[in-house]
């Protein structure tokens, strides 16, 4: 079957740039969220993005309008009704997800594939949530979603062949560069991004060196383009720290204990860019 309609679950930084680069392939979108103002949010962050493609002139402003008429924002999961493939991008909270894929799992028709972009969580547990845990699938998309290539593609321990071959494909035909990884914790990208990341903020508490100092060792040191503060700034420090939590519970090794220092920001609410204040500031 030809997909046409994919549901992308939850409108954050995540959720709207998987909804851009799946309506900028030509699907029709329907966006969802919980309260409106996270819908207008998602919804303004693309067509912000799209604007300024417009003015380096990568795309026409035909292409952005058309662009934008394909995404449809909605505060009703019942929607899912109508949607041949769903995309779960809500935040990083087990029990969260285990409840939506529940509700998912009787919302949508039974060969309707559910797809979740957890950055860690087990796609099996998730799956488990379900009755159809072979249509049940991780598409990892890195952000910013619009700019980087790679989806990790999970296979949880009953996805189908089907359910990946489709996925699969569904990467590529978004521009994007799938790669099949299996289901364990932290997958392979966070499970080797987090744990420096982790490290570059011990450095941080331990006063090994400023935040500015350890983000320019490894950019210039290390070639990376960001440096790992600055990163963690991107991905939101609750991020960070659900997925460090889940690395230090399903692999059980104290080397992925999650930096006090990382905690008490969470604690205190800074969580990188989104909320306007982390390792650095924003405004
Ligand atoms: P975010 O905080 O920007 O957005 C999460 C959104 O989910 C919010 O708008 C919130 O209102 C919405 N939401 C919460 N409960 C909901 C519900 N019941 N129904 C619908 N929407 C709901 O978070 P994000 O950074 O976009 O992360 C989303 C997911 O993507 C997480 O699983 C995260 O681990 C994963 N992810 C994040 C990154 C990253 O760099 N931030 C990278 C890859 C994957």
């Amino acid at each position: 079957m030809e997909l046409r309609r994919i549901m992308v679950v939850g409108a954050g930084q995540m959720g709207s740039g998987i909804a851009q680069v799946a309506a900028q392939a030509g699907f029709s979108v329907t966006l969802m969220d919980i309260e409106q103002r996270f819908v207008e949010k998602g919804l303004s962050s693309i067509e912000k993005f799209l604007t300024k493609s417009v003015e380096k002139g990568k795309i026409a402003l035909e292409e952005k309008d058309a662009v934008m008429s394909r995404i449809t924002g909605t505060l009703d999961l019942g929607d899912a009704s109508s949607a041949e493939l769903v995309i779960e991008a809500v935040s990083e909270k087990v029990d969260l997800k285990l409840s939506l894929f529940r509700d998912l799992d009787k919302l949508t028709a039974p060969d309707v594939i559910l797809a979740t972009n957890t950055s860690s969580i087990s796609i099996t547990e998730i799956a488990s949530a379900t009755q159809k845990p072979d249509k049940v699938i991780g598409m990892h998309f890195m952000n910013p979603v619009p700019i980087m290539k790679l989806v990790e593609v999970i296979r949880g321990l009953q996805t189908s062949d089907n359910t990946h071959q489709v996925v699969f494909k569904l990467a590529q035909d978004m521009g994007k560069t799938p790669v099949t990884v299996q289901d364990f914790p932290g997958f392979v990208a966070n499970r080797i991004l987090l744990p420096m990341i982790n490290e570059a903020i011990y450095c941080l508490m331990e006063g090994v060196s400023s935040a500015e100092d350890i983000d320019t060792v490894m950019r210039l040191g290390m070639n990376h383009p960001m440096g790992p503060l600055a990163l963690a700034d991107l991905i939101g420090l609750d991020t960070c720290l659900a997925i460090m939590e889940v690395l230090h519970e399903g692999l059980g090794d104290s080397k992925y204990r999650p930096c006090p220092l990382l905690k008490k920001m969470v604690k205190a609410g800074y969580l990188g860019r989104k909320s306007g204040r982390g390792f650095y500031q924003y405004q």
